[in-house]
């Protein structure tokens, strides 16, 4: 969403309220059943402005061991010094410049969007879990350990001796 920071820039008002929604961008295998919700403030501090928000945003995806969905929400806060260009130009000029420590307003505009969604998919869990000691699937029949014992005879194969094996079938052939 587009914020008009105007009437802050002019003076007339010492913070403006955010509270809108973000479609999250599209993630493989995850699901956002609602869009998030971008709550906070962009505060006037006379001299420059300061952006703290919250994002929040349920998700469903699956457990990277056993499959069965999982459900959870993300939650983190996303805090910037609003900056014009010609600040932007400034501050960027400096030795211990970080991007990701600035907002710009253009044309007392400030577009966050692009900066939320890159933030939103750097929080996201990097690998899903349906719970910490999930034991996975039987690779033989794919049937989720945890429901129990599906009888299946199952030897821990070491993938160095498959190839050990492989080189003296070869062998043999010769
Ligand atoms: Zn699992
Ligand atoms: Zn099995």
């Amino acid at each position: 969403m587009i914020l008009d920071l105007r009437p802050l820039l002019r003076g007339e008002l010492p913070a403006l309220e955010v509270d809108y929604t973000l479609t999250p961008p599209p993630m493989e295998g995850i699901i956002f059943p609602e869009p998030a919700r971008v709550t906070g403030k962009i505060t006037d501090n006379t001299g420059y402005m300061s952006l703290t928000l919250s994002c929040d945003v349920p998700y469903i995806g699956e457990c990277a061991r056993c499959l069965a969905p999982v459900e959870g929400r993300l939650a983190f806060d996303f805090s910037r010094t609003v900056v014009d260009e010609k600040g932007y130009a400034m501050v960027s000029d400096t030795d211990d410049f970080d991007e990701d420590e600035y907002v710009v307003v253009k044309d007392g505009m400030l577009d966050i969007d692009a900066q939320l969604e890159e933030a939103l998919l750097l929080e996201f869990p990097f690998r899903l879990l349906c719970r910490d000691d999930c034991p996975g699937l039987c690779p033989k029949c794919g049937k989720p350990r945890a429901e129990g014992e599906c009888g299946c005879v199952t030897k821990e194969i070491d993938p160095r001796f498959e190839i050990l094996k492989k080189l003296l079938e070869k062998d043999e052939n010769v």
